[in-house]
């Protein structure tokens, strides 16, 4: 049946016009949770998708994964975003649902940030596409995984980030990602520094724009398992999960693209 396939939900916390859910990822998000939870649609863990990709014994029904892309700082705390004001935190948003709703409400309530490791690269992301206040840091990292609310997955070492210089190839995207030495530069590099940080090796990535590199799908991924670590890898192709999805390009919705209002996703769920 096609509404108990599992689908997954991207929000960029920076992604912030004005104050209504069509160009604020915030009130997005805060509307969409009460619109999911009215219609009876458990959201659950991420990783919980690549569990029921493992086996149909561990979830059945229809469920909803929540992830956040590029790992700003509005992910984690309450900020002013100039000319709109304080917005409040992704983290921030989950918590006030549970307090309005208690914790029996959505006990899988969860959500997967997916950061950039560098810490030179986010700096540059941070003056060159943000405004230079120093909004993608890393020392959130653990507190958010303490909250019980929030896991920290991989987006890779730099994003191949177009504000970046470029030194070992075209920066853009991840097609270009396409040998053995840049993914491990890319992925496993990532894992190391999120693991040192945040306490917790990033078992899930979301490739950067959603795009990836016929190489890192087809060989880096499924050959080089016990080196990269990761269970499954996320694209952003519009679509449920599926038991044919490909584990190493999962597809996602994003917020803003796909779904614009919250009754729009839940006819996109439903459909
Ligand atoms: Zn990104």
């Amino acid at each position: 049946m096609p509404d108990t396939l599992p689908v997954v939900l991207t929000y960029h916390s920076q992604n912030i016009g004005s104050h209504t859910a069509a160009d604020n990822d915030h009130v997005a998000l805060r509307e969409d949770l009460e619109a999911l939870h009215q219609a009876g649609i458990r959201i659950v863990p991420l990783s919980r998708v690549v569990d029921w990709l493992d086996g149909p014994s561990a979830d059945e029904g229809a469920m909803v994964c929540l992830s956040f892309d590029d790992g700003c700082d509005f992910d984690f705390r309450d900020l002013e975003w100039p000319g709109v004001g304080v917005q409040r935190s992704m983290l921030g948003i989950l918590q006030d649902f549970r307090s309005r709703h208690g914790a029996s409400a959505q006990p899988g309530l969860h959500a997967t940030t997916f950061v950039i490791a560098s810490p030179e690269a986010r700096s540059v992301i941070d003056r060159g596409s943000l405004f230079g206040r120093d909004w993608i840091r890393d020392d959130w990292w653990s507190a958010a995984i303490a909250s019980g609310l929030i896991s920290v997955g991989n987006h890779g070492w730099d994003h191949n980030h177009p504000d970046l210089p470029e030194e070992t190839g075209p920066r853009g995207g991840f097609k270009t990602i396409s040998n053995r030495a840049l993914c491990e530069s890319q992925v496993v590099r990532a894992a190391r520094y999120i693991e040192a940080t945040a306490g917790e090796w990033p078992e899930l990535f979301a490739y950067p724009f959603g795009e990836s590199s016929e190489y890192i799908r087809d060989v880096f991924f499924p050959e080089f398992t016990s080196l990269h670590g990761c269970r499954a890898a996320f694209g952003t192709e519009p679509g449920p999960v599926t038991r044919s999805s490909n584990r190493w390009n999962l597809p996602r919705y994003v917020c803003g693209r796909d779904w614009s209002s919250p009754e729009e996703l839940i006819s996109l769920i439903r459909a």
